[in-house]
């Protein structure tokens, strides 16, 4: 029985019977075969399960979807090709054209993007809360027409810890669902299901993948969240789907029933698949999930003291050090660590952040987090240059802000390329 995290990410998802292949095989196939047009029909109405194309469904993904899911704790799971596939669907599942949804304004920038100007132009507004906000404060920004509450765990950049049971109070007091980017802090260290969360999202390129391999994304229902309670704020749940004959996601799929409408609908009509040879790269990664998450954050807790202690480093924030802002968020809901990702300035700004990362020679400058190679960007010139002077401070990304992405080599020798960058 897999009960431990390590197990789960070893056995989980694929379980092979007498004389089949230990590891997940590649189905590499667009399309499965079958023998009676009926057969194929009652597919088509979901009346029947089976594999019929790729698009919609592949069982090398499914046997990895369902690692994540029961990673996560969930009752159902998909993969998607991306990260961001993986946002916009778990918010386009629920939202169209006249709603509203809230999100923290620390989050990814290409998700800020999404929400606050692709999104947009799609007719859905997204409004961004500062997530240090208290819930009175929070209630204000609901309207009639809001749909979602959505926050990353470990925010990227700035690495701050949400207070999951405070998002799933306010969010369920409004009677809509808590979604959560868990990326950060993978299932290895918190699982934001336990803690309220109806929706799990992830960008599987990053410690799930592990090698930066493969660029993908997963979405995990809970199952939890009661969307008959409030069949006119989500009809697409609570009413007959014309495309699948009148189908009636809620009645007929019941806990799953927000995961099977994102698979037979979003993923059918917009078909952002994970190719299943990626989702097999993803289940190696996941393998070692544990292990070399436990190793990045010893890592970067040393790189983070070492940081702190040299009279060159103007701040750094990593909530695993004792004396950080969010060390008791860190405590809570994450206390074997959070990632490792942290972030720092060197005192002298903008211009001397440059003149530090160019002077790196073992961690590199890469548009990336979250893999085996210690690397590091500075996101108001990079990841977030979109972002307004305005957005920026928002979304809490101090202009001397580095983000440090601390892999698992030898801890010493980042420390010594670190020490040798901030002489140059
Ligand atoms: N969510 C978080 C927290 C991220 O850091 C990223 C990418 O960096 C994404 C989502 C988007 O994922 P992807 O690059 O796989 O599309």
């Amino acid at each position: 029985m897999a009960t431990g995290i390590a197990t789960k990410c070893i056995h989980e998802g694929w379980k092979p019977g007498e004389g089949e292949p230990r590891q997940l095989p590649v189905y590499q196939s667009t399309t499965f075969k079958y023998d009676s047009s009926d057969a194929m029909g009652e597919l088509f109405d979901l009346e029947r399960e089976g594999y019929f194309y790729t698009r919609l469904q592949n069982p090398t993904n499914d046997a990895v979807a369902a690692k994540i899911c029961a990673l996560e704790g969930g009752v159902a799971a998909m993969l998607t090709s991306s990260g961001q596939a993986a946002n916009f669907f778990a918010i386009f599942n629920i939202c169209e054209a006249g709603d509203h949804f809230i999100a923290s304004s620390a989050i990814y920038g290409g998700t800020f993007n999404l929400f606050g100007v692709t999104l947009k132009k799609m007719g859905i507004e997204c409004t961004f809360v500062d997530q240090n906000l208290s819930e009175e404060e929070l209630d204000k920004f609901f309207k009639p027409n809001t749909k979602a509450l959505f926050g990353e765990s470990i925010t990227n950049p700035t690495c701050s810890v949400i207070d999951f049971e405070k998002f799933a109070r306010v969010a369920h007091k409004h009677g809509v669902p808590f979604i959560v980017d868990n990326t950060f802090a993978t299932p290895v260290n918190c699982r934001p299901i336990e803690w309220g969360a109806d929706i799990v999202t992830h960008s599987t390129t990053k410690y799930m993948d592990g090698q930066a391999v493969g660029v993908g994304g997963a979405i995990v229902d809970s199952g939890n969240f009661d969307w008959s309670k409030y069949p006119e704020r989500f009809p697409g749940l609570c009413s007959p789907d014309d495309s699948y004959h009148g189908i009636t996601y809620t009645e007929k799929f019941g806990r799953a029933a927000y995961l099977t409408k994102a698979t037979v609908q979003l993923m059918r009509d917009l078909g952002s698949i994970q190719s299943p040879q990626n989702a097999f790269y993803l289940n190696l990664g996941l393998e070692t999930l544990p292990v070399r998450v436990e190793r990045h954050c010893k890592n970067a807790l040393e790189i983070a003291k070492y940081l702190k202690s040299n009279p060159k480093v103007a701040w750094v924030h990593y909530a695993d050090l004792p004396d950080d802002e969010y060390h008791d968020m860190m405590e809570k809901y994450m206390p074997n660590g959070t990632c490792g990702v942290l972030s720092f300035a060197v005192k002298g700004g903008r211009e001397a952040a440059i003149r530090f990362m160019d002077s790196l020679k073992l961690i590199n400058i890469v548009t990336h987090v979250a893999d085996a190679k210690s690397c590091l960007l500075h996101p108001a010139s990079h990841t977030h240059r979109q972002l307004t002077e305005e957005q920026l401070i928002e979304a809490g990304v101090a202009p001397d802000l580095i983000r440090l992405s601390v892999g698992i080599e030898d801890v010493n020798d980042l420390i010594a390329d670190i020490e040798q960058a901030l002489n140059a």
